[in-house]
C-alpha cells in the first residue's frame, strides 16, 4: 500500500522529533498531504494506526490537510493552481511548468503532552 511507505517517513521524522524532547504522549498528529500523493484520507488512517501502535503516538488523533497543487510558468512565471494533470499555463498555454506545491507529505504540527 503506498500509504504505508508515505506513513512510514512521516513516522521517521515523527520519531526524529520525539527523541529530541520529553514528550510522554502524542494527542494530535497534523500532516499536509499534497493532491499529487494520490494518499487517501481512509488509507492514511489504517496506515497511522499501523506505525503508532505500541508507540507514544498510539491513540493520538490524526488530521491530513490537503494541500492543491500549485504549479509555476518557466515561460511566464505565473502561478496558478493545476486542474487535475493537464500542466498547461492558463496565462500563455507553455507546458514548461514546475509543480511548486501539491507533492509533499509533510509532519505539520505534533501536539502532545
Ligand atoms: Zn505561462
Amino acid at each position: 500500500m503506498h500509504e504505508m511507505s508515505l506513513m512510514g517517513g512521516v513516522f521517521e521524522v515523527i520519531e526524529q522529533t520525539l527523541a529530541q524532547h520529553d514528550i510522554k504522549r502524542v494527542l494530535q498528529v497534523k500532516l499536509k498531504v499534497g493532491e499529487l500523493t494520490n494518499a487517501e484520507p481512509d488509507a492514511l488512517n489504517m496506515a497511522f494506526e499501523a506505525y503508532s501502535k505500541d508507540t507514544r503516538c498510539e491513540g493520538a488523533e490524526l488530521i491530513v490537510e490537503r494541500v492543491p497543487v500549485r504549479g509555476r510558468c518557466r515561460t511566464c512565471h505565473g502561478e496558478f493552481a493545476l486542474a487535475t494533470m493537464i500542466f498547461l499555463c492558463p496565462m500563455c498555454q507553455s507546458s514548461a511548468i514546475d509543480v511548486i506545491q501539491g507533492e509533499e507529505l509533510l509532519l505539520e504540527s505534533l501536539e502532545v503532552e
